[in-house]
């Protein structure tokens, strides 16, 4: 499959990105690590008249402590470097695990966490090839006005598939955007609106600049886990973060304090599940809790088609992955 014809503008600073973002309307993409923008483009899902390559933005590379006790993440760190940090794996370790599990080493040595946040939403009738596409009819999400998953419907499920996102919503992770006004920053809750075709609160001309995690979701212990069809390069299927605090009782094993369960790969966004958070609160962790926190989360995963393996096994999978992490971040597995 062939790149469609486009100019590359390379680019050195946000005010010089923003500028050619405005100039250009929707007529450019931006590119990061594009492990999924070029894949896309190769399909035609995207046929830009600019990439805007930000590669050489070195001020948005790199993880930045703060005097208060968080952190700054450049929107173009690679998830490589996220996932060798030592300052994020002592403090914020789900963001770690998450990262360690996307795609392969080598796509995530290109890969950068800005790329993951503004990822693409995914769908078997979607990520395909032009000719495929044509072949089985085009739907919502491009080129068309029915969707194949939930036909007689008018809204496009494809499902959000980062491996990340779950991870920060648990740390209450910001990110700040940059158009040619200045800058803004905002909760990564309020980024992801639910629709499938239009996924990210994003305006053409914006760059996700920097990721913000605050002091107050340091030191929680966290733990990720995830179903892909093989071991490694694999999108999720479905994906389960959890960051709890637990009391200090001197043996290790107070109530929990603090938690918080997000999923991946079974909605068109990524999604806190809620009511989560007050179930775990000052309860000791046991298999039963664990379990309960576990159908809570099934019933906020609503997969779809969009992907392989059936949506009742993925659901399933949320059910058992949730408790398994949470035994897992209680320190009972
Ligand atoms: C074989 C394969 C397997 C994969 N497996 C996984 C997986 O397991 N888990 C997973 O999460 N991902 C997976 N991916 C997708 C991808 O590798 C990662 O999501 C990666 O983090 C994307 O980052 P990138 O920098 O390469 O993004 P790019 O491809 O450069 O960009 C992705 C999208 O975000 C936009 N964008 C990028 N950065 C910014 C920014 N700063 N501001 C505004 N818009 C921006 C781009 O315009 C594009 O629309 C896989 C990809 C491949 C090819
Ligand atoms: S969920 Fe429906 S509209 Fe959306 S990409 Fe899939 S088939 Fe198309």
């Amino acid at each position: 499959m062939s790149l469609p014809q486009f100019k590359l503008l390379r680019l050195r600073s946000v005010e010089e990105a923003v500028g050619h973002l405005a100039q250009q309307g929707g007529n450019i993409r931006v590119l990061a690590g594009g492990t999924d923008l070029i894949p896309s483009m190769r399909q035609k899902l995207f046929e830009p008249q600019y990439v805007l390559d930000v590669r050489g933005i070195s001020a948005l590379r790199g993880i930045r402590p703060q005097a208060d006790g968080g952190v700054e993440i450049g929107a173009l760190t690679t998830l490589r470097a996220i996932e060798r940090s030592q300052f994020l794996r002592q403090h914020y370790p789900v963001l770690t695990e998450a990262a360690a599990t996307v795609a392969s080493p080598v796509l995530r040595n290109m890969g950068t966490i800005g790329g993951n946040i503004c990822l693409d939403t995914r769908c078997l009738w979607y990520n395909q090839s032009l000719t495929w596409r044509k072949g089985c009819g085009f739907c919502i999400k491009k080129d068309g006005d029915l969707c194949h998953v939930a036909p007689g419907g008018t809204k496009c499920w494809a499902a959000f598939s980062g491996d990340t996102p779950p991870a920060l919503l648990c740390l209450y992770a910001e990110i700040e955007i940059a158009n040619a006004q200045g800058l803004r920053r905002i909760a990564l809750h309020d980024f992801y609106s639910g629709l499938g075709d239009d996924y990210r609160r994003l305006q053409p001309d914006e760059l996700v600049t920097r990721v913000f995690l605050p002091a107050s979701s340091a030191n929680y212990s966290g733990v990720y886990r995830k179903l892909r069809v093989r071991g490694s390069i694999d999108y999720p299927l479905a994906g389960v973060a959890v960051a709890l605090k637990r009391s200090s009782n001197g043996n290790g094993l107070g109530h929990v304090t603090e938690a918080r369960v997000g999923i991946t790969a079974v909605n068109p966004a990524p999604l806190l599940v809620k009511g989560a958070s007050e179930l775990l609160k000052d309860k000791a962790v046991d298999e039963a809790l664990a379990e309960a926190v576990g159908d809570l989360a099934a019933r906020t995963a609503k997969p779809l088609t969009t992907s392989a393996l059936t949506p009742e096994y993925r659901r399933e999978m949320i059910r058992v992955f949730t408790k398994r992490a949470v035994l897992a971040a209680a320190g009972l597995s």
